[in-house]
């Protein structure tokens, strides 16, 4: 299994039942995570974007282990993680998470030294001088000093606070870190912080991550691909700047139309695009609609849309969507921003 992917997803769903009316009398199945598949490699970095209620989130921690899958199969180095069940401890110390509030994620009754050094002793079981020697070493790699050992997460800005999160998931020395919205709560130049010693831990570990955003400008700029979900699907996957640069999903060009921009043309551009898209909520997954789940909101729907799910092709310049316009109409299909502009103007 030494050549199987580090992280294979095949056709995963999370379904949650919740009762609703009078004494909770009727009960619907959300359909949280629909069928999805993908693969992460070792030390790549995966990005998944989409709206909230879009699914990422229960996909991440469907893959953590922290909510049941209702089906499909999740290996990690080649190994059935359902099968794991004697070895669940090495599991936990292969995959790590970083979640977006560290001031929720961290136990505020404990100092950063035990904090980062907890995972230490049970898992490795370290104490003493040989645990707090690990725990200096992992605080300077994430840029924090041994001054710190003795605080509270209360005492750190959330920057700091994100860096004792990130210290704590690097201690177990982790194949893979899932990173659920690591940098929403940051503001902006702290998160390009963030995100840069992200990058460089990747580089001296070879750790990879599956990183969660509704912001694909902050995926970019860490992700190698990119996979966009929408009501529990991925509906495009490729390397991330033929995505960003030629999105083929009328929902991938959605996302990026009502992302912020400072340079002005592409403002004008963006402000074109979302003139003409329909102003619809993003559909229950209680009741998806039928089809393509994305019709109801798409400005290309056709009649095949609505009662045929689309399957995924090819894209020039890497990667596969789920769109009946590559087989329909492909005209706008893989259309750099401009051109949609152009093309639904003419
Ligand atoms: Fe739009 Fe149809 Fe493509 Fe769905 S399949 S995104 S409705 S064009």
């Amino acid at each position: 299994m030494a050549d199987a992917p580090l992280l294979e997803v095949e056709d995963l769903h999370v379904d949650f039942r919740v009762r609703r009316g009078l004494f909770g009398a009727a009960s619907y199945t959300v359909h949280a995570v629909a069928g999805v598949s993908f693969r992460i490699e070792r030390g790549e970095t995966l990005g998944i974007v989409g709206e909230s209620g879009s699914g990422k989130s229960t996909l991440g921690r469907a893959l953590l282990r922290l909510v049941d899958a209702t089906r499909g199969s999740i290996r990690l180095g080649g190994q059935e993680v359902g099968e794991l069940r004697g070895r669940m401890l090495d599991f936990r110390r292969d995959l790590q998470v970083i979640f977006q509030d560290p001031q929720a994620s961290l136990n505020p009754s404990m100092v950063v030294a035990d904090i980062v050094g907890e995972p230490l002793t049970i898992h490795f079981g370290l104490r003493g001088r040989e645990r707090d020697a690990r725990v200096a070493d992992l605080l300077e790699r994430v840029g924090l000093a041994t001054y710190h050992l003795e605080r509270y997460p209360s005492e750190f800005s959330g920057g700091q606070r994100q860096r004792i999160a990130v210290a704590r998931a690097l201690a177990l020395e982790p194949r893979l870190i899932v990173c659920d919205e690591p940098v929403s709560a940051l503001d902006v130049s702290t998160q390009s912080q963030a995100i840069n010693l992200l990058e460089e831990l990747q580089e001296s570990f070879g750790i990879a991550y599956l990183f969660i955003a509704h912001d694909l400008a902050v995926v970019r700029h860490i992700s190698h691909r990119v996979g966009v979900m929408y009501l529990g699907r991925i509906v495009e996957l490729g390397p991330v700047d033929r995505v960003h640069d030629r999105p083929a999903h009328p929902y991938t060009q959605m996302l990026l139309a009502a992302a912020p921009v400072t340079d002005v043309a592409t403002q004008r551009q963006r402000k074109a695009i979302r003139r003409r898209l329909p102003a619809t909520e993003l559909p229950s997954p209680i009741d998806p609609p039928t089809g393509c789940p994305f019709h109801t909101r798409c400005a290309h729907a056709m009649d095949i849309c609505r009662r045929e799910m689309p399957e995924t092709s090819s894209i020039d310049g890497g990667g596969w969507v789920a769109c009946h316009l590559q087989s329909v109409g492909p005209r706008l299909a893989g259309a750099p921003l401009d051109r949609m502009v152009a093309d639904r103007s003419a």
